[in-house]
């Protein structure tokens, strides 16, 4: 049973001018495509080829591991993207930022360092911890919250190949233009 490239939530120019169609051309069409052929070649006749993508990740490491948390990180980012995402958390998401974070822009400005901060490749995330506190934590490369027993609220891909074709290597300019793009109803939706 072989994954498949999921469609994108939306139009690949719907998030521009912030990112280009190019840049969701080749983030989806080749970097996540690739991270789902690679998975297929590597469980292909062997017993983890009827595994989910969450079940693979719980139990593989080394290539394996990479390829499945790729897939499944870059899946849950495209999720937290939209051409509506102009705003802010409200309701119950809203007063758990607070709480966590002072504010909501306190939230913004821990965040934004936290991805800053981070050396190389990865991801940053909001994560909910098995207590229910609210944290920001960065991963490397492919690791995932998932594999840590964290619950992902909001995902961003960290990796050059996010925004070098938009913003170079200005992962800050990257960042800032990210607040206008955050589908925060996904984000409610995974903390309830
Ligand atoms: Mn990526």
């Amino acid at each position: 049973m072989a994954f498949e490239l999921p469609a994108l939530p939306y139009e690949k120019h719907a998030l521009e001018p912030l990112l280009s169609s190019e840049t969701l051309e080749y983030h989806h069409g080749k970097h996540h495509q690739e991270s789902i052929a690679t998975l297929n070649r590597l469980i292909a006749g062997t017993p983890d080829d009827n595994k989910s993508l969450e079940a693979l990740i719980a139990s593989s490491s080394g290539a394996l591991f990479d390829h499945a948390a790729e897939a499944w990180n870059h899946t849950f980012y495209w999720h937290c993207l939209s051409p509506q995402g102009e705003g802010a958390p409200g309701g119950d998401l809203a007063v758990a930022i607070e709480t966590a974070f002072g504010s909501f822009d306190g939230f913004k400005e821990r965040f934004t360092t936290q991805a800053m901060q981070h050396f190389g490749a990865g991801w940053v995330w909001l994560i909910k911890s098995l207590d229910g506190k609210l944290e920001i934590v960065t991963t490397t490369n492919a690791d995932t919250p998932i594999a840590h027993r964290q619950i992902p609220l909001l995902g961003i891909d960290l990796w050059e190949h996010a925004y070098y074709i938009d913003y170079r290597h200005f992962r800050d300019k990257y960042l800032e233009s990210l607040w206008r793009l955050i589908n925060w109803d996904f984000v409610a939706l995974n903390h309830a």
